[in-house]
């Protein structure tokens, strides 16, 4: 079974006459078929009610379909639709389109007019086609001109990710009549042309133009033999559109090849978890192979905070790839590299004033390091060398990263005598939703009091400890570190990686104390997640004190510079995150996916096994007792059409900030329903026997 989506480089440029011709061509080849007209405006009124006139033609070639929205007015769905007081949908039209898929043969999906016909003020033809992500036929007019049109159509189609099946040229109007001036000599000339070029173009990007359609003179389309010379000429087109692209198969070649030869974040190289076949995203839906899709509850590990396939963002980067991908960043910058600088100085706390541009969040990390290091070193201070990190902590998983990580969850056992020692604390026990206890401070206190003299800087996760335990403590804490820090002379530093950008509910999570660190790490969500960029910001006296240094401590410059550093097409998708997420209502949206996880999550808070329940801006956590069996609960969570991923003990959402009412409550459902499933099912919730959920 295969679906195509029918488009044309114009109105009126042949679209319902080719699909009533391999209605025809289909049928003569014995491949079931049928067509669907999404939106069809100009219908009458007859003895059943509204009809199509585009079905009609396609009965008329002996072809069978029907339309989904019908309107009366002859013109664009948008204003039709606005007539006769109806709206229309991309969403809601590709949900009737896919119901309408033929279980065996070919089904064509008819569009109206070219791809930016609108469907309401906001949405075109080319969202529904994105939305459904058929491949496309593409219908050409052949008439002057036309090579422009079909150029952009298929540009247009390349930009938004859609792929083109192959082009048919149509001749709709009779010689002389049409291109009234060109004469008939020259007409020809330019129809024949147009096929030679439009077959150079279609090589080119990999199109075939699958026909080629004259006006077809001596017949009328009320006459049989229309139909079957049109069929003649449409057969080899049929051919090919109905030879079965086998999706099934390369799916199951594909995680063949994925699980014999691909790691995936830790998991064996020999007995891999399962994993899916994602095919593209929207908002905050996640489409695997095979047409389901799942709501992203992880925001692709914290960052993907305004969905998949945001506008601004693809075209950004759309943009910047034809402008300037890459180019290195030693004695040469760029603008893209310098907006993002503008944009995060006006974003962080107060004091942050010199910016690292790096690659990833753990190499951030490395950075900071390597900079509060080489800041005691530049003053003489070399025994300032060490780290205090917090246990529960998680900030990465290169070398220097990974020793601030908890030493239990950050396995500091396997790499023992390779990874440095740091000084670690015991994690901040004031809850966020509690009254500060000034006690909860006492284990730093000792620790800083002792080791001061030894320490470049304590590292922490502001307020929110992720990986390591999802843990949401007090931002007094906070402060009370500040003023430790600036007393015993040690630097603070703050990775922000999975905080930063509105996660926690402010634009950083310092912000919940009013604290600036000396140096800062963001990352994850920074380009909203469309590619990997990390920054490093640190106060003037950090950089002042690097730069101060003699020869024999470094000759004042900081030693790092990665290849791909300021990186424009990263540096351009930042800048559209940051601009999406400051022209967006974050604020509103992430206080109100907070009270809705909080309500929604509540009532796990008394079943047997959860030991606690937190919520903390768009992140909502439900602690178990015990470690839950990652594989065990991913199936049942893909089986409700949720993407969450549980960790050790936590089982925890903190979805893309776009995500609806519907969506989250879809969720918070679902991990609800699997923590009472998982209560009487000996701690992992059960599927019934269909692979369904068990619902309890
Ligand atoms: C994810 C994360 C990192 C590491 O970032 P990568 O891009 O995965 O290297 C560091 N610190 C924190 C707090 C993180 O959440």
């Amino acid at each position: 079974m295969s679906a195509f989506f029918v488009t044309g480089t114009d109105t009126d440029a042949g679209k319902t006459t080719i699909t009533a011709g391999l209605l025809r061509a289909f049928a003569r080849a014995g491949v079931p078929a049928r067509a669907v007209k999404p939106v069809q405006t100009g219908c009458v009124e007859g003895p059943d009610g509204l009809e199509a006139p585009d079905v009609a033609v396609w009965k008329r070639a002996g072809g069978e379909g029907r339309a989904i929205s019908l309107f009366r007015v002859p013109c664009s769905p948008h204003l039709a639709a606005r007539l006769e007081g109806a709206t229309l949908s991309a969403a809601s039209l590709a949900a009737e389109c896919r119901k309408s898929v033929g279980a065996e043969g070919v089904t064509l999906f008819e569009g109206a007019g070219g791809l930016h016909v609108p469907l309401n003020e906001e949405e075109s033809m080319l969202d529904l086609m994105r939305e459904l992500r058929f491949p496309v036929l593409l219908v050409v007019a052949n008439r002057l001109g036309c090579l422009n049109h079909a150029v952009l159509t298929l540009d247009a189609l390349e930009q938004a990710g859609l792929t083109a099946a192959g082009m048919v040229l149509c001749r709709t109007a009779p010689p002389d009549q049409a291109d009234a001036g060109t004469g008939a000599e020259a007409e020809a000339l330019i129809l024949s042309d147009n096929v030679e070029s439009l077959a150079r173009e279609g090589k080119r990007r990999g199109v075939p133009l699958l026909a080629d359609v004259p006006y077809l003179a001596d017949v009328s389309p009320q006459d049989e033999q229309f139909w079957d010379a049109l069929a003649d000429r449409l057969a080899g087109a049929a051919r090919r559109l109905a030879e079965e692209p086998d999706d099934a198969r390369r799916h199951e070649e594909l995680l063949a090849f994925d699980r014999a030869h691909l790691w995936h974040p830790y998991t064996s190289a020999m007995r891999p978890l399962p994993a899916l076949e994602v095919t593209g995203a929207s908002g905050a839906r996640l489409f695997l192979q095979g047409g389901a899709s799942l709501v992203d509850g992880m925001s692709s590990w914290w960052c993907r905070v305004h969905g998949y396939g945001n506008r601004r963002l693809v075209r950004a980067v759309q943009r910047q790839a034809a402008v300037l991908s890459h180019v290195m960043f030693g004695g040469l910058t760029h603008e893209p590299a310098v907006e993002l600088g503008r944009r995060l100085l006006s974003l962080l706390p107060a004091g942050l004033e010199h910016i690292f541009f790096a690659d990833s969040g753990s190499v951030a990390v490395e950075v900071a390091m390597k900079m509060a290091v080489q800041y005691w070193r530049s003053l003489g201070r070399e025994k300032k060398s060490r780290f205090v990190a917090l246990r529960g902590a998680y900030h990465g998983d290169t070398l220097g990263a990974m020793s601030l990580c908890d030493p239990i969850t950050g396995m500091h056992s396997l790499f023992s005598g390779v990874l440095p020692r740091q000084l670690f604390v015991e994690r901040p026990t004031c809850r966020f939703d509690a009254p500060y206890d000034p006690a909860s401070f006492a284990p730093m206190e000792r620790m800083l009091r002792a080791h001061a003299g030894e320490t470049a800087a304590v590292v922490v996760e502001p307020v929110v400890q992720g990986a390591g335990g999802m843990w949401f403590y007090h931002p007094s804490y906070l402060r009370d570190l500040r003023a430790l820090c600036d007393e015993l002379d040690v630097l603070l530093l703050a990775d922000e990686i999975a905080t930063g950008f509105g996660r926690t509910g402010r634009m950083f999570a310092c912000d919940h104390a009013g604290v600036s660190p000396d140096v800062m790490c963001v990352g994850k969500a920074l380009t909203g997640g469309m590619m990997t960029l990390s920054a490093v910001a640190a106060t003037r006296r950090v950089a002042e004190g690097i730069s101060g240094a003699d020869a024999a401590h470094g000759g004042g410059v900081f030693m790092h510079g990665p290849t791909f550093m300021g990186n424009p097409l990263a540096c351009a998708a930042a800048c559209a995150g940051l601009d999406e997420l400051c022209s967006s209502p974050w604020r509103e949206r992430v206080l109100h996916i907070q009270q809705t996880l909080e309500q929604n999550l509540a009532p796990c808070r008394n079943a047997p096994g959860v030991c606690d329940v937190r919520v903390l801006g768009a992140i909502g956590v439900v602690e178990m007792e015990q470690a839950v069996d990652v594989e065990a609960w991913q199936k049942y969570f893909v089986s409700r059409g949720v993407w969450i991923r549980p960790f050790g003990r936590t089982v925890y959402v903190m979805p893309p900030f776009v995500v609806s009412d519907e969506e989250l409550h879809l969720l918070a459902g679902a991990v609800c329903d699997a923590v009472t499933s998982a209560a009487v099912h000996g701690g992992s919730p059960a599927l019934d026997n269909n692979g369904r959920p068990y619902s309890c």
